[in-house]
């Protein structure tokens, strides 16, 4: 009927205008309708309101400043359905209560990645470790808080020069303990997943995180422990992975 086709034409038109914009023009290839459609739904939905420019073109996903609902600024985080390692995502699914029974299809591996890296997140706040907020999930597109701002950028711990590493420490320490109190461990945590805006650390990417239940659980948390003690030795402190870890778990 009329409104069907009026809804698709402004659809149509919408996807053009996203396709054309300077910040996808690289990206016209990997992003397909179904994206489009997710980003016009939270166009829609009032979740986003125009796209700033990339914040970071990764393996998996690109990340953008937009500006979200009532003027705040949002970042936009869009897996790519084609170029993501999904047997990698696979391998972090399938041992994970949560996603039990979860198919093989790419495509749907990478959407309950996304959905996954959202309740994350939310967990991961809910036990006070400061992570962006999520907003809202759509298929393969995640809105969350953008942490800095848009003409002051949040910086990854790895690309500051770390003015309290003693207490950077204790901080980034007391976040995984609360993160595996809450039942989830990281899985990439390291100095490119922290990152600092006036003085606040904030861990980010939890695509990965996985349950405490997981099968491998505790090798990410060995991994986790390893980057982050041998990124505070090089800030000159001294720790050891081992002692971490048993901060950590509480044995
Ligand atoms: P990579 O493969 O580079 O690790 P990724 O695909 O794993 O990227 P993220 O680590 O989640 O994606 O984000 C990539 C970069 O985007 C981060 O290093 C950070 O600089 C920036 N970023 C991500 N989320 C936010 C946010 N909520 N606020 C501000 N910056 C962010
Ligand atoms: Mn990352």
């Amino acid at each position: 009927d009329r409104i069907a086709r009026k809804r698709d034409r402004k659809f149509a038109e919408f996807r053009k205008r996203l396709k054309d914009a300077d910040q996808f023009k690289v990206e016209q290839s990997v992003f397909d309708d179904a994206t489009f459609a997710a980003i016009y739904k939270l166009v829609q939905d009032g979740y986003i309101d125009a796209f700033g420019g990339p914040i970071s073109t990764g393996k998996e996903a690109n990340v953008y400043e937009a500006l979200g609902a009532e003027d705040t600024d949002v970042a936009v985080k869009i897996y790519r359905i084609n170029a993501s390692n999904f047997q990698h995502m696979r391998e972090y699914l399938e041992g994970d209560p949560r996603f039990e029974g979860i198919g093989s299809n790419k495509k749907e591996v990478v959407l309950a990645w996304t959905k996954k890296e959202f309740a994350n997140l939310r967990r991961a706040r809910k036990a006070g470790v400061r992570v962006p907020e999520p907003i809202a999930v759509e298929r393969n597109v995640l809105v969350m808080e953008l942490v800095g701002l848009v003409e002051d950028r949040a910086r990854r711990l790895a690309e500051v020069s770390v003015e309290n590493p003693e207490t950077a420490f204790e901080v980034v320490r007391e976040y995984m303990r609360r993160l595996y109190d809450a039942g989830l461990v990281h899985g990439d945590l390291s100095e490119y997943n922290l990152i600092i805006h006036d003085g606040e650390l904030v861990v980010i990417d939890m695509g990965q995180a996985a349950t405490v239940h997981h099968p491998n659980a505790d090798d990410f948390l060995d991994r986790d422990c390893r980057n982050v003690a041998s990124f505070f030795t090089r800030q000159g402190l001294d720790v050891d992975p081992d002692d971490l870890r048993a901060f950590v778990t509480g044995e």
